[in-house]
């Protein structure tokens, strides 16, 4: 198969996590015979620096003209960097969201899985976290409150603020649909979270998902009111496979899973679109406080290198080849920093990135 990949390395340990991506999947491309292109491009700091803006048209063409995107992650220390004293639209994040609107990525998806071999960071109880867990937020990106009407009015010297919080069918079925198909290659259970004692919107939410359910037999169909799912999250996450919700709801919810999780450099994501083009990156962000110190933990995005070949281009085998990989060298005691705890070996990034490569 040809796949062909826009990268944008990005700020920070960007580059450096993004190199150990493409090596595991150079390898990967290597044993199961797939010819793999990478076009590098700029975007944040980066390509303010070079062009700047945070993000080109040209680099937007590039993107579109490619299968999938692979970002590590842009921005740089905001209370002393440059960059951060530019008008807001110029700044490194604001090529994120023009990125996003450009490519017309609606759903998020973000794994949090709790390792076996990493269950001692996680902050629930032993009896918790002994069963382990492994789960998807899949979260609407692009409407909900963050795009409703806003304004604030002063009426007889009372200042009230709006936010206004719109679906439309098309925006609740789209992303259902995903959940449900995304369900089917995994445990077949998703848990569609909502507010619907209280919203329209999530009255609509309900309806909808309900009407795409029956075309999944296969998958199971739970609701969940959101602040009941907040409580399960910490009281029983091995229940959830993939979560659906609406974009407020999925931002914290999928934060808080995060948490719990422990472990900020192993958590993946990835943005889809109505095709199966995706843009796949690290859930952290570019930690500038220690960038080109070797130190970073890549596993994150070589998840999400693993995520891509998975959604975009089908490649269950050669993803799970990737996760097996990394639990592999789990399994062997290896660490880097950010996760590292007693009687195991600490490595740097480049090192970490090496075993997983040997271990596809
Ligand atoms: P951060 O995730 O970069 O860092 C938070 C803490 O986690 C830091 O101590 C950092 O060293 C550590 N950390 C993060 N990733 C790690 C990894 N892979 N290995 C080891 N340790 C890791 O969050 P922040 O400090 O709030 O943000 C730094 C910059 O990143 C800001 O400019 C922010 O805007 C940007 N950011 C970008 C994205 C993105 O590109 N999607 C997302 C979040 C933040």
């Amino acid at each position: 198969m040809n796949l062909n990949i826009c990268c944008i390395p990005g700020d920070g340990i960007g580059p450096e996590i993004i190199a150990e991506a493409k090596k595991v999947l150079k390898k990967v491309a290597e044993k199961y015979g797939h010819n793999m292109e990478f076009t590098d491009v700029l975007m944040g700091g980066a390509s303010i620096d070079a062009y700047g803006v945070p993000l080109t048209d040209e680099t937007i063409a590039v993107a579109k003209e490619s299968d999938a995107v692979l970002m590590g992650s842009i921005g740089g220390d905001t209370n002393t960097s440059p960059w951060y004293e530019l008008e807001p639209h110029l700044r490194p994040e604001a090529g994120l969201l023009k990125i996003r609107k450009s490519l017309n990525l609606f759903a998020n998806l973000r794994p949090a899985v709790l390792y076996p071999q990493l269950a001692g960071a996680c902050p629930l109880k032993e009896e918790i976290s002994a069963k382990g867990f492994n789960m998807l937020i899949m979260r609407e990106l692009t409407g909900g409150l963050y795009f409703g009407e806003r304004k604030t009015v002063e009426e007889n010297g009372m200042l009230t603020a709006i936010d206004t919080l719109t679906y439309t069918e098309e925006e609740i079925r789209r992303i259902a649909v995903k959940g449900f198909e995304i369900a089917r290659k995994r445990r077949g259970k998703v848990t569609s979270v909502d507010k619907a004692n209280v919203l329209d919107s999530s009255r609509l939410w309900r309806k909808v998902v309900n009407q795409v359910a029956p075309n999944y037999p296969e998958v199971t169909l739970e609701h969940m009111l959101v602040d009941n799912c907040a409580m399960q999250l910490v009281r029983d996450p091995a229940q959830f496979d993939v979560i659906l919700t609406e974009n407020m709801f999925g931002d914290i919810l999928s934060d808080e899973a995060s948490m719990v999780t422990g472990s900020i450099g192993m958590l993946a994501s990835a943005s889809l679109n109505d095709s199966r083009f995706g843009l796949y990156e690290p859930s952290h962000g570019s930690a500038p406080d220690i960038a080109g110190k070797d130190i970073a933990n890549p596993i994150a995005t070589i998840l999400s290198a693993a995520m891509m070949l998975k959604f975009t281009f089908d490649l269950d085998e050669e993803a799970a080849a990737i996760e097996k990989a990394v639990e592999a060298v789990l399994e062997k005691g290896y660490r880097t920093g950010d996760i590292m705890s007693e009687g195991c070996i600490q490595v740097g990034c480049s090192q970490m990135g090496s075993l997983i490569e040997e271990a596809i």
